[in-house]
């Protein structure tokens, strides 16, 4: 008989099915016993009585542990008015019983499923993460960062954009963070590098005429790990032609508004249109980029975004140089242009850049670019390259420009902590189903580990490990 999920069977009531779970609590009552029947959708209480079960399947009922995965043939029946529960999707159904077949045994998981798993050991949870993602809360977060996802996609999907994978055996840029390597094996000596993101290839596909692009993207920083950060992340990354940077802000809070009364309704955005602050406001107001403007911090569904404008394109570096605030293709606000192409005012010069902030947290930011050669080639200039470093790292972005870019701008969503945010939790480890630890480990697959000396010369790596 055809297995059906615990969900369906409030439709069901009299009829003899098939579920099959995880079990995810026993309560053994001397003549009845009690499982809660975990599968996907929930939970389904199913009951054990032997005149039902007869005696083979009574010792099968009765020697099942929690966490063993079981296939339960049974009559749906309707509970008695007592003990209907209003927790569960199906808490006005039972399962009656009739057979019982163990699909698989299961150890004594090193921690309790059945309840919150927050204040459980971090290295265990992740060395088991597969058992933690079956606690609820997780699972919630998993599948709720889905709905985000798919939701996304669908908002800009219906508004003509194309979601396109980049490629992630790539070229360093000097974008600002440092690179994971990648030994090309077959070129000895030559390295690949993980995108920190996928920022030139989004421009070079508004210069192939795509226009509209997003992508939900991973992003790969190999930086020393401070604070709540990953080596591996995933943004919503989007880019569009044509465009100014009213519209481009437009579009996405529109989006992030939709997305949320859509898929929260108990969430609550304190302040529609987003409010607006320069950058130089935010610092003088809130001594932050990235101010938290919750009227009551201590409310779990408020939600105060807001957009910081008007950035300075330059700052000192610790050398005493130039170095851009964002990345290095970012354009001026039109008005500042000519100083650009002049090198004049170089700290005076504004950015057209925007960041946004959720609750105190930059959750995206992104920026108009320069999509003439000129624009481009004055940047990295003032940020002190020289024609031959010009030519090596961007000579490909700087010809593509010379074939009729249009003009364009984006930004990047940071989806991990949205999605942390938006379920409530304080760390985006708790929104990523396979996530690293505090060090940069994955501490389930063991990574990183080493290599055998083989693996190692077919890849031209000697070690050096002083
Ligand atoms: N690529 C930028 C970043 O990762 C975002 C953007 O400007 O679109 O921060």
């Amino acid at each position: 008989m055809a297995r059906i999920f615990t969900s369906q069977t409030i439709g069901k009531v009299g009829e003899i099915v098939t579920v099959a779970g995880w079990v995810h609590a026993r309560r053994d009552m001397g003549k009845v016993l009690f499982y809660d029947l975990r599968d996907k959708d929930g939970l389904l209480q199913v009951v054990c009585v032997p005149s039902e079960l007869g005696d083979e399947n009574t010792t099968v009922a009765n020697t099942v542990r929690p966490e063993w995965v079981v296939q339960i043939e049974g009559i749906v029946q309707v509970r008695g008015a007592k003990q209907i529960n209003d927790k569960l999707v199906t808490g006005t159904v039972e399962l009656l019983a009739k057979k019982i077949v163990v699909l698989n045994e299961a150890k004594t998981p090193p921690f309790e499923i059945d309840k919150d798993t927050s204040g459980v050991n971090e290295e265990v949870r992740l060395k088991y993460r597969y058992l933690d993602l079956r606690s609820e809360r997780m699972a919630n977060n998993i599948r709720n960062r889905d709905k985000v996802f798919q939701a996304m996609r669908r908002f800009l999907g219906d508004r003509g954009f194309t979601e396109v994978e980049t490629a992630i055996l790539t070229k360093g840029t000097p974008e600002g963070a440092r690179e994971f390597i990648i030994p090309a094996r077959q070129h000895p000596g030559k390295f690949y590098v993980l995108p920190q993101a996928p920022q030139q290839f989004k421009q070079l596909l508004m210069t192939a005429g795509i226009e509209r692009y997003f992508q939900m993207a991973k992003c790969f920083r190999d930086e020393d790990q401070r604070g709540d950060r990953q080596p591996e992340f995933t943004q919503m990354d989007f880019e569009m032609s044509f465009v100014e940077q009213e519209d481009v802000m437009n579009i996405i809070e529109e989006m992030m508004i939709g997305v949320v009364e859509k898929l929260m309704p108990e969430k609550k955005i304190q302040q529609k249109p987003f409010p607006r602050l320069s950058y130089q406001e935010a610092m003088d107001k809130y001594q932050s980029d990235k101010p938290d403007l919750r009227e009551d911090k201590n409310d779990p569904n408020l939600l105060a975004f807001c957009w910081v404008v008007d950035f300075p394109m330059f700052e000192k570096d610790d050398r005493g140089g130039w170095t851009f605030t964002h990345n290095p293709f970012s354009a001026t606000k039109p008005e500042y242009h000519q100083d650009l192409i002049a090198k004049q005012n170089i700290e005076g010069i504004v950015a057209a850049q925007y960041d946004l902030a959720l609750n105190g947290f930059e959750i995206g930011g992104g920026s108009i670019r320069n999509h003439k050669p000129d624009a481009l080639k004055a940047v990295l200039e003032i940020i002190g390259f020289n024609e031959e470093q010009i030519a090596d790292q961007f000579g490909h972005m700087l010809t593509a420009f010379e074939y009729g870019a249009p003009p364009h701008g984006g930004l990047a969503l940071g989806m991990d902590r949205i999605i942390a945010i938006l379920q409530n939790e304080p760390n985006i480890r708790e929104v990523i189903a396979f996530p690293k630890d505090g060090n940069a480990r994955d501490l389930m697959m063991d990574a990183p580990s080493e290599l055998p000396a083989s693996a190692l010369k077919d890849a031209h790596v000697k070690l050096d490990l002083d």
